[in-house]
């Protein structure tokens, strides 16, 4: 169960969170004022989540925020600011929140902003415990079995193609050229034409993008190759540059 710290001095939103938020099955602890919200932030427990008013007594809720973040935590926080608070979001943004929902809110809307920033922190954690494990969208690489999977289902890659498609997630949403890639993948000492990145490239396309939905591997035309997560904006562009078009995979020039 996820232990959720409300610092909140409304009594009446801060009872109506609670119950909300046991509702979706959250452990939630309830403090009233900033001194004693930042005491059980630091002190009381390990929490997965704070959601955190920006107007408190004793200490206010930005001043709760630096010092949280000054002693290293790095514990979600989510602001709640009054509507016509745009400093307030800004500072608390530029001073380490994660997120903030404006006064009077849908609880709905705050579950949501609470799912998300736990489920990224619990995919920030499994990469921290599982260092060896590469993933991207449902492509999973082991680089200590040499395993690669996507949507769990398992991918034989040679050791040339393996080497390709680690580098290319490493190098994930940056645009890398062929030369980059030989020397990289290939080694420096690489003697021939950079078209063998392209012909890898076809090859690893058959295999990790071509069976299913998303396309991971996206051509840059004239410059080489890019990985990166499709978008529902990116898929057309990349049907017009895709796989689609008979000359792909050879240079683009
Ligand atoms: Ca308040």
């Amino acid at each position: 169960m996820s232990r959720i710290l409300l610092i909140e001095d409304e009594e009446r939103i801060a009872r109506v969170l609670q119950l909300e938020l046991e509702h979706e099955g959250y452990e939630v602890h309830t403090r009233a004022d900033g001194r004693s919200g930042l005491n059980a932030a630091l002190n009381e427990s390990e929490w997965e989540l704070i959601l955190l008013d920006v107007m408190l007594p004793e200490l206010s809720g930005l001043e709760v925020l630096r010092r949280i973040r000054q002693a290293n935590a790095t514990v979600p926080i989510i602001l709640l600011t009054a509507r016509d608070a745009v400093p307030d979001r800004v500072s608390g943004l530029d001073q380490g929140a994660n997120d903030y929902v404006t006064k009077p809110f849908a609880t709905i809307e705050l579950l949501a902003r609470i799912r998300s920033l736990l489920r990224q922190r619990s995919l920030q954690d499994q990469s921290a415990e599982q260092p060896h494990l590469l993933k991207v969208d449902d492509l999973t690489m082991d680089l200590k079995s040499r395993a690669v999977t996507r949507e769990g289902s398992p991918i034989e890659l040679t050791p040339t193609e393996f080497d390709l498609l680690r580098f290319l997630i490493q190098h994930q949403d940056e645009v890398m050229s062929r030369e980059q890639i030989i020397s990289e993948v290939w080694g420096y000492d690489f003697v021939g034409d950079t078209n063998v990145v392209d012909v890898y490239i076809r090859y690893l396309r058959q295999k990790v993008d071509k069976p299913f939905s998303s396309k991971l591997i996206q051509t840059i035309r004239g410059i080489g190759y890019l990985l990166k997560v499709e978008t529902s904006s990116s898929k057309e562009a990349d049907d017009s540059a895709g796989e689609s078009n008979p000359k792909d995979g050879q240079t683009p020039s």
